[in-house]
């Protein structure tokens, strides 16, 4: 891969990184575990908080580890070896990289994987 087109997905990963740690940290206080308070008798029931709480952490878990992805990424574009299959070795489609900036395996790859 050139190594324009490297920068280029790195500028897309660490917009993609800030976005994701901004969206953690404004989300944060969604996540805790709802606490019982029986004055709060208001519009949201209990159990309707604490299906928030359930939500708010799952897509919370989500983006956590799509951060971690995306670490990983930014990474590679440092060593050298982004863009390459960690499978087979060959270089990823960019128009995949472009859906996908933290893909770590070519579309052959992925989907040998998946079946
Ligand atoms: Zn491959």
């Amino acid at each position: 891969m050139h190594s324009e087109q490297i920068i280029r997905f790195r500028e897309q990963l660490i917009e993609l990184r800030d976005e994701l740690i901004g969206t953690l940290a404004t989300t944060a206080e969604d996540t805790k575990p709802v606490v019982l308070d029986q004055n709060a008798v208001g519009r949201v029931s209990r159990v309707d908080a604490m299906q928030m709480q359930q939500m708010a952490l799952e897509s919370s878990r989500r983006r956590e580890r799509q951060l971690i992805s995306v670490e990983k990424a930014l990474k590679r574009t440092e060593k050298k070896n982004y863009g390459i299959c960690t499978d087979c070795e060959e270089d990823i489609n960019v128009r995949r990289l472009e859906i996908d900036p933290t893909a770590t395996r070519c579309i052959e790859c992925a989907e040998a994987l998946s079946k």
